[in-house]
């Protein structure tokens, strides 16, 4: 056990991890440059995860001992969307360069490299199967059980890794959007902090929830039917989707959807499962362009690149988006709104579905509505028990909301908020208050 109260304990072990230590450092916001440093955040992280009456900073030790990559060795994110198109090519020019070379021997090489190659056939064989014994490795070493669902999943990627591809996709989104961002203060963008809040606020039991600090970015962009949330806690919702929302019901069925994301790690799964999938498709690749002509071979790269996605990569996306659906369906019914608007706004959906389902990455909105249906039952039964904690919940906040203005620390806090030149508002204004 993690204990509170053997500090010496804590740093010492964290210094001889300096991973762990590392994360729990970034966790906390803080640079590793000062064993002062280590030794407070440590600390502090201990603590509060006491506090709240678990023991994160030491289930966070155990799952990086036990086999995520150590973050020196870790590739950078970029390093590897960049060779992931590479590998491919150097398969392909692997399997071009060995035909060619194989063309030019002449017959009598040929035979006797034929007649060298049947001669070692066990040893090929057991290279072979040593390779593939070590891919299942990989795979199973590589495992991790979601706190949630309790699904096995593979994740070959880590947390830090995760969070630095969430921002190179945040500068990107924020470059794209810049000059449509709609002002706090206008009714579109305090309609969606305000449900989110109490979407977040109702699932504050779940730590993911309570440790992140999230922000909310509206784009004013009619068109955009569409919302996500990035790893690092920035909810996008664009103003076409938030008019297709007749109401706050919906529009919370669809930010527990993209939050559900996050809480799942689906970002990292899916690119861990891409990247196993690369690796797989390697070998393939090359015996395809060392063994077909160059016609025959381009038809064929391309026919293993379709099949490939439409039945590994679209079935295991809408897999993962079902699973968001049940999950934000949890999360809505917690947060006290009306949970069968999720099937109401499905079915409003169907009619601008314009592609088959099973070239979609998401399942189409008729299988999402009828889903979501046959879990309303248990949903409607949560609702109806977090209606009563809600009541109470309200009289509390009502405390807190009053409260707090007697703060010097919130007053301090709310002014430097205030100060900054931000589009978006920070939703750790009351997600602060959750940790009191
Ligand atoms: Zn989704």
């Amino acid at each position: 056990m993690f204990r509170v109260l053997n500090k010496k304990k804590i740093v010492e072990h964290c210094r001889q991890l300096v991973l762990p230590a590392r994360n729990l450092l970034n966790s906390c916001g803080t640079k590793l440059d000062s064993a002062s440093r280590i030794n407070n955040c440590v600390t502090k992280h201990a603590y509060l995860n006491n506090a709240s009456g678990g023991f994160r900073a030491e289930c966070e030790l155990q799952r990086k001992l036990f086999h995520v990559t150590a973050t020196r060795q870790a590739l950078p994110p970029v390093f590897i969307i960049i060779l992931r198109p590479l590998s491919k090519v150097a398969a392909i020019l692997f399997g071009r360069t060995f035909r060619k070379w194989w063309r030019a021997l002449p017959p009598d090489r040929k035979q006797d490299l034929i007649l060298r190659l049947k001669k070692n056939k066990t040893a090929l064989l057991a290279s072979g199967a040593l390779v593939s014994t070590g891919v299942v490795w990989y795979y199973y070493s590589h495992l991790e059980e979601d706190p949630i669902t309790g699904r096995s999943k593979f994740i070959a990627i880590n947390k830090e890794q995760i969070l630095q591809l969430a921002q190179i996709e945040l500068v990107m989104q924020r470059e794209l959007h810049k000059d449509h961002f709609l002002p706090p203060a206008h009714p579109a963008y305090k309609r969606v902090v305000k449900v989110a809040n109490q979407l977040l606020r109702s699932n504050r039991e779940i730590p993911q929830l309570r440790e992140t600090n999230w922000i909310v970015t509206v784009v004013n962009e009619p068109s955009v039917t569409n919302a996500f949330v990035l790893p690092n806690g920035h909810i996008f919702v664009f103003t076409g989707i938030l008019s297709l929302c007749t109401n706050d019901d919906q529009l919370c069925v669809i930010l527990a959807h993209e939050i559900s994301h996050v809480l799942l790690s689906h970002m990292a799964e899916q690119f861990s499962s891409l990247h196993l999938m690369d690796l797989l498709v390697l070998v393939p690749l090359a015996l395809i362009w060392a063994v077909l002509p160059e016609a025959a071979a381009v038809i064929a790269h391309w026919l293993s690149g379709y099949f490939t996605k439409v039945l590994f990569q679209l079935p295991f996306s809408r897999a993962l988006e079902a699973e968001a659906d049940e999950i934000g369906l949890q999360l809505t019914a917690k947060a006290c709104y009306d949970v069968r608007e999720a099937s109401v706004f499905w079915a409003k959906m169907s009619s601008l579905d314009s592609e088959f389902e099973w070239l979609s990455t998401h399942p189409n909105s008729e299988t999402r509505q009828f889903v979501l249906e046959s879990l309303m039952p248990t949903a409607i039964q949560l609702r109806e028990k977090c209606k009563v904690r809600h009541t109470y919940g309200r009289i509390l906040n009502t405390y807190f909301y009053w409260h707090k203005w007697f703060s010097v620390k919130f007053l301090l806090y709310k002014t430097k908020l205030l100060s900054t030149n931000v589009v978006l508002r920070n939703l750790a204004v009351d997600s602060n208050k959750w940790h009191r």
